[in-house]
């Protein structure tokens, strides 16, 4: 196929995320990645800004992640979960237990970070039917993402997430009012008071609390005080609902802290892994419980947990997330992400009072410019592209977030790209 008709076969067949068949958006076809480089199919290479949705932290084409792939499918690429287990789920289980807060023994592997949502949502109901009462409801903050499957998309901001499509159908669940205060802003106890006064209320039918800790991703890329989620685990012990913390996006070092909940000094009852999870080289998650909550479900009734996927605990995926977080940890990732963070805040700042621009916040190896109106996406994207970056922004919040080997000239590169295309608006 030459690249004409790839990209014609693409337009008229293919479904890309959140897209129209009938407009699609223009896509660029990639040949390769290496490193933190998007070589596209007519030759151009493009500087990677977005880690392919918080993934790719290592980069692309890792020799130590492609070779644990290959050692592993020369093994076996896939065995059923179901009265088989290997040395890679073993292995990786044991990290995740170790690195995650001491509560969380429990691990669930899943087939992406939605269905972890979904898994999660699913073990706090099975907990709660096992008790008295039996408690079925969810409280979230407003702006949160969770995933696009049925009940993640339910705790999802009602606007940015669609509920209105799916009006009717959705199970309605309580948003508490996005937490104000900015994560290093001093903190205001009365932020709190929206979630609270729902937990208040809803005590008894409420299941769980399910938040992003610290960063908001996908619903408006906020960061807010760790106080905040200081908060919320306190109200969750006060009234007996468990905390569901989704580390999907903030998971492995992307906010500075190997784990979000860490800017806190809290630990969930229930907590969600993915994304970065296998470096990003395939879709991957799990889902980690406390004895409380495996406990509560195993002792119910029907006494199992009722989730099991063909795909669960797939040992190629096992194996490469094994090499990622070994390669992570034995890397100095905090000054990595620290003097990303730097480089962001510097490179940005000169978006600071352009016209358009709202704020300008950088957290991690996250850096996020907020604007006052939404982009119009297939010319920013191409504005990006042109100068040999790849960044895609959405609605108002043009960010990059990279992955954690990046030089200091490719993220100069990109915040320059940033800049300029940001003062073209
Ligand atoms: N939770 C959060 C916080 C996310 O950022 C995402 C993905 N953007 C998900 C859940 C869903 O993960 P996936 O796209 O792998 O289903």
């Amino acid at each position: 196929m030459n690249l004409n008709e790839l990209i014609d076969y693409d337009r008229q067949h293919i479904w890309h995320p959140y897209t129209s068949t009938t407009h699609p958006l223009p896509v660029y076809p990639v040949e390769r990645a290496a490193g933190c480089s998007i070589y596209l199919k007519d030759g151009r290479e493009l500087v990677d800004g977005m880690s392919s949705w918080w993934a790719a932290v290592h980069g692309y084409n890792h020799p130590a992640l492609n070779a644990a792939a290959e050692a592993q499918l020369k093994k076996m690429s896939h065995v059923m979960f179901g009265g088989l287990t290997h040395q890679p789920a073993v292995e990786l289980a044991r990290k995740l237990v170790e690195l995650t807060p001491a509560a969380l023994q429990k691990v669930f592997f899943c087939d992406s970070g939605s269905v972890a949502v979904e898994v999660a949502m699913k073990m706090a109901m099975q907990f709660w039917a096992s008790q008295a009462p039996a408690k079925t409801k969810f409280a979230t903050i407003r702006s949160g993402y969770h995933g696009d499957t049925w009940n993640a998309m339910s705790v999802c901001d009602p606007v940015t997430g669609m509920h209105h499509v799916f009006k009717g159908s959705l199970p309605v669940h309580y948003f508490a009012d996005q937490p104000k205060t900015a994560f290093d802003a001093p903190w205001d106890a009365a932020d709190l008071e929206s979630l609270a006064a729902i937990v208040r209320r809803h005590r008894d039918e409420l299941a769980a609390v399910i938040l992003e800790p610290v960063v908001q991703g996908a619903g408006g890329m906020w960061f807010y005080s760790p106080d905040y989620l200081k908060g919320v685990r306190a109200l969750c012990d006060q009234y007996d609902v468990l905390l569901i913390a989704d580390e999907i996006a903030t998971g492995f070092g992307r906010t500075g802290k190997l784990f979000a909940c860490e800017h806190a000094a809290v630990a969930p009852d229930i907590m969600c892994l993915g994304k970065a999870i296998t470096g990003g080289y395939m879709s991957f998650a799990a889902t980690l419980a406390t004895d409380r909550v495996a406990d509560g479900i195993s002792n119910g009734h029907p006494g199992v947990f009722m989730h099991g996927p063909t795909f669960m605990g797939n040992p190629l995926a096992c194996a490469v997330a094994n090499a990622s977080i070994d390669l992570l940890l034995k890397s100095d990732w905090p000054s990595a992400v620290a003097s990303i963070e730097r480089q962001l805040m510097e490179g940005l700042k000169p978006c600071q009072g352009l016209p358009g621009v709202k704020e300008v916040r950088c957290l991690g190896a996250i850096g996020v410019v907020e604007l006052t109106e939404p982009v119009e996406m297939a010319a920013i994207q191409k504005q990006f592209v042109d100068r040999g970056v790849w960044v895609r922004p959405f609605g108002t919040r043009v960010y990059l977030m990279p992955p954690f080997i990046i030089s200091q000239p490719e993220l100069a590169k990109l915040c320059r790209a940033v800049c300029e295309v940001v003062a073209s608006l």
